[in-house]
């Protein structure tokens, strides 16, 4: 099996990008692949459509703070270097899309949380992420509870 060269970690910034940065690194480590990290900004504006009637950016300049200091250190935890970090305002789908092409990576490690029912046919970035991808898509299950029978 051909060796990964080159892996995308995409983090929400939540709780949960921790495990699924476990599971990167450990894959990074066995392939001696170099790890890729991308966080996206949702648009404010993208996010509720123009349905708020004020000015949103200076909120939108608060997000983009905190989701820059909090993503350097993410990478600095993971010891990802500074030129493979990626903070992108857009669609999470389509910017992860972008940079897995621009960057050719070889995979990109993201979060399921493994839904069903209608939350599935809703559609989730893990989803949305795996259709359309041209590399390979490892889902980390994350979130799930163990079922007491
Ligand atoms: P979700 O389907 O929104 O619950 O997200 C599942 C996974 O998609 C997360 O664990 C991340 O790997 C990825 N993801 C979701 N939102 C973003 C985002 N804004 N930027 C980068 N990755 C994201």
């Amino acid at each position: 099996m051909p060796a990964y060269r080159r892996i995308l970690l995409a983090v929400d910034l939540t709780e949960e990008s921790n495990a699924v940065a476990e599971r990167a690194t450990a894959l990074a480590e066995a392939f001696k692949a170099e790890l890729h990290v991308v966080h996206v900004i949702e648009p404010l504006s993208l996010a509720y459509g123009g349905d708020i009637p004020m000015d949103l950016s200076s909120v939108q300049d608060q997000i983009h703070e905190q989701a820059k200091s909090h993503l350097a250190e993410f990478c600095k935890n993971l010891d990802v270097l500074p030129e493979r970090r990626y903070l992108i305002f857009g669609r999470p789908e389509s910017e992860i899309h972008r940079v897995a092409e621009s960057r050719e990576v070889d995979a990109i490690v993201i979060g399921s949380h493994g839904r069903h029912g209608i939350a599935l046919l809703l559609g989730s970035t893990a989803n949305g992420v795996l259709h359309g991808a041209t590399c390979d898509v490892i889902a980390v299950r994350v979130g799930t509870r163990e079922k007491h029978r």
